[in-house]
């Protein structure tokens, strides 16, 4: 199923169920006993079976979205150089600095977070934080929401404890990336970890192969497969539980294919108002615009 964060008109944040045609969202928020995606998941070996297409009904463009992990626990998991092509153009754009400076491909996974505050959803404004850079830059990934507690996970049982996915854009200040080191900074600034439309369930998605895509003002810049993971989803939820507990709810997003504006020759950066589409096969378009001065 596909389940969706959104504000109910008065404000309240509510959780709906996405109907089949992707036209009508039902708040399910009752028959669920939570607004929280997180809770729900906590509990979705009792509740998750029993979700009906019941409830208040909106209608998909009417809604005002959250994130569908409108507000995590604790900071995503991200992955970093992780499709080879991408690796490739980012060693070649001058603002591979730091953390993982080293060229090509990475012998283990890079992994690196964004504070949890940085989370909007989707049609929600991203801030250029034009104070602080002029190199702000977009990032299409797979993301995935673990469903079951775990530690020592090994790859072969990883899909077990998988509970949905969704799509995140890693959204990337290039300078403050390359200047500060370590990537936290450059890549947690507040508004820079879009996440949505809506999360969708294991049982629907393969995500041996799915398509990433990504528009800037309807210019597509980003297009391949999930199939061409350097490591791919199961190596990645064995590698970051080796040593710590992973959690119902923690997102880990996998990584971006080439195309990034800062791999271009000359770099082309997003500018306020440029608006950016992600899409990946099944889970749907997360639509995001950069704020412009009147808005920020
Ligand atoms: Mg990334």
């Amino acid at each position: 199923v596909r389940i969706a964060a959104f504000e109910a008109p008065g404000g309240q944040a509510r959780l709906g169920l996405v109907r089949p045609d992707g036209v009508e969202v039902l708040d399910i928020t009752e028959q669920a006993g939570t607004n929280d995606l997180v809770t729900l998941i906590e509990r979705w070996a009792d509740v998750g079976s029993r979700l009906a297409f019941a409830g208040p009904a909106y209608r998909v463009g009417d809604l005002s979205f959250l994130a569908p992990i409108a507000r995590p626990r604790r900071n995503i998991f991200c992955i970093g150089k992780n499709y080879r092509a991408h690796a490739a153009e980012f060693d070649g754009s001058g603002f591979n600095a730091g953390a993982a400076a080293h060229q090509g491909v990475p012998a283990r996974p890079v992994v690196f977070t964004k504070p949890n505050t940085a989370v909007v959803g989707h049609r929600r404004a991203i801030d250029p934080h034009l104070r602080l850079t002029r190199m702000l830059d977009y990032e299409a990934e797979l993301a995935v929401i673990i469903g079951r507690k775990g530690r020592g996970i090994a790859r072969e049982d990883a899909r077990a404890h998988v509970w949905g996915y969704t799509i995140i854009n890693d959204v990337t200040a290039r300078d403050l990336q390359r200047d500060h080191e370590q990537w936290f900074l450059g890549k947690g600034l507040d508004t820079f970890c879009p996440m949505g439309p809506f999360a969708v369930t294991a049982e629907e998605v393969d995500d041996r192969d799915l398509l990433v895509e990504c528009r800037v003002n309807g210019e597509l810049r980003q297009h391949a497969s999930t199939a061409e993971l350097v490591f791919d989803v199961p190596e990645l939820i064995a590698t970051i539980s080796a040593g710590l507990t992973l959690l119902p709810g923690d997102v880990i997003a996998t990584g971006t294919p080439a195309g990034v504006g800062a791999g271009m020759k000359p770099p082309r950066f997003l500018q306020p108002r440029d608006r950016v589409e992600i899409s990946v096969s099944g889970l749907g378009t997360l639509i995001n615009h950069i704020a412009s001065p009147e808005e920020a």
